[in-house]
Order: C-alpha cells, then sequence, then structure tokens
C-alpha cells in the first residue's frame, strides 16, 4: 500500500478501528446513538470517474463474503445520454449512506442496528438483530437486506469487520481502476476525503430528509438535457 493511501488511517481512527476492533464496538453498541464520534468516515463517488465496471461491488462481495442474491452495494447505470458517437452513461452509487441521523438505528427495537460510538459508522450486531425488519422499512435508500446465511438484517458497513480491521481501505475503493473512490475521516481537515470535497462540488442523497448522509457524490456531466 502506498504511503498516501495509509493517510487515512493516521490519528484517532486507526486507534478506533486498529486497536478497539470488534468487541468494543460491539460493547459500546446499545449507547452508541447519541454520542458524538471520535472521527467520522465518509466517502466520496465522482461519478465522472466510473467507468461501471463493477469492481467495487465484485471485491464487496467477495471481501465481505456477500451472499448470491444480495447486495452491500450497486452500480446503478443510466442511459446512453446523447446520441451516437456521443453517447454517455451515467453511474450511480447504491449502498448504506451512513447516515449521521440514522432512521434504521431509530427504529430498531433490539440495539442490532447502531452507529459505532468511535468511527460514526453506521453497523449491525447480527447477534442482536431477530429479523423484524423493522430497519429495512425505514431507511429512505432502500439498502439493507436481510442476508440469506446469517438472517440478519445487512448492508455495507464501510468494511469495518473486514478491511478497516487490516488498516486497509474498504475493499470497493481498493478496487476501483479509476480512483472514483475517496474514504477518510472528514473531521480531519488533512484527510484525502476532505481535501476532495474542498476541491469539487458534491452532493449527497436526499438531504431534504434530514438524515445528513456521509456519502458524497461529484456529479457526472452526462445526462444533462441539451436544449
Ligand atoms: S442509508 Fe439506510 S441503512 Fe444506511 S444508515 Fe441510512 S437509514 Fe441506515
Ligand atoms: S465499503 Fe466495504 S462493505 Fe461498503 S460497499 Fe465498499 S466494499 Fe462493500
Ligand atoms: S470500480 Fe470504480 S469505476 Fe468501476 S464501477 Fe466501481 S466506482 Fe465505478
Amino acid at each position: 500500500m502506498s504511503n498516501s493511501r495509509r493517510l487515512f488511517l493516521k490519528g484517532a481512527c486507526i486507534a478506533v478501528v486498529g486497536a478497539s476492533g470488534f468487541t468494543l464496538a460491539r460493547a459500546k453498541s446499545t449507547s452508541a446513538t447519541n454520542v458524538e464520534p471520535a472521527c467520522k468516515y465518509a466517502l466520496v463517488h465522482d461519478e465522472t470517474k466510473c467507468i461501471g465496471c463493477d469492481a467495487c461491488s465484485i471485491a464487496c462481495r467477495e471481501v465481505n463474503q456477500v451472499p448470491e442474491g444480495v447486495d452491500r452495494l450497486e452500480i446503478k447505470r443510466e442511459g446512453p445520454f446523447g446520441e451516437y458517437p456521443n453517447q454517455q452513461f451515467h453511474f450511480t452509487r447504491i449502498s448504506c449512506q451512513h447516515c449521521d441521523d440514522a432512521p434504521c438505528v431509530k427504529v430498531c427495537p433490539t440495539g442490532a442496528a447502531y452507529k459505532d460510538p468511535k468511527t460514526g459508522i453506521v453497523c449491525v450486531d447480527e447477534w442482536k438483530c431477530v429479523g423484524c425488519q423493522y430497519c429495512i422499512a425505514a431507511c429512505p435508500y432502500q439498502v439493507r437486506f436481510i442476508n440469506p446465511v446469517t438472517k440478519a438484517a445487512d448492508k455495507c458497513d464501510f468494511c469495518k469487520e473486514t478491511r478497516l480491521k487490516e488498516n486497509s481501505l474498504p475493499a470497493c475503493v481498493s478496487a476501483c481502476p479509476t480512483k472514483a473512490l475517496t474514504f477518510g475521516d472528514i473531521t480531519d481537515p488533512q484527510s484525502q476525503v476532505v481535501q476532495v470535497l474542498k476541491s469539487t462540488p458534491s452532493y449527497r442523497s436526499k438531504t431534504d430528509l434530514g438524515t445528513r448522509p456521509k456519502v458524497f457524490r461529484i456529479a457526472s456531466q452526462s445526462g444533462e438535457i441539451e436544449l
């Protein structure tokens, strides 16, 4: 891994994910919803760089052992826009938005859906999940599902239990051949994710709902209607 790719793990978050790991995160899960995290992980999807190759979703499936028939990450393809030979496609990332104010956490009756107190990652404790599907109904982004193997609610966890534990970037971020994905601590002004957001206008999905998503998007110009 290059030095620049390691930068996101410096500071508070490395101690949080690397050292505390699974046990501490779960032990504190029930009191997690109202605690301001030590750091806040966020992701940027640069739609102008995305070529819709699906390397990200394939890597996600492999690293996180996502069963067939369900997805933690989908790349939605729209188009073609324009006329041959200048046709373009528009690719949108569909995955958990790691909402700062997460409806899934609010409705969970057992505390299985929780916001990690150290990283702000919205997680699922599969051992506490009773499969009631309240969280699936409450999620405005429709990214939760029942894992057919664990029978618990599941979704993107920013690779908290796999790649972050190894002090590596999320699988989708590492796999992307065009560097369309940037991940890091949004509270650290030096982080790569903050640098990208400072330098380029971005948008987030359904902000009118007050969920405060931590997945940012840099809009693709393709798909605009030319009058
Ligand atoms: S996108 Fe859905 S599953 Fe993810 S934190 Fe928000 S409400 Fe929860
Ligand atoms: S961060 Fe990890 S779990 Fe989330 S979509 Fe990327 S690879 Fe999948
Ligand atoms: S790997 Fe990168 S370029 Fe390919 S679909 Fe995913 S985000 Fe887009």
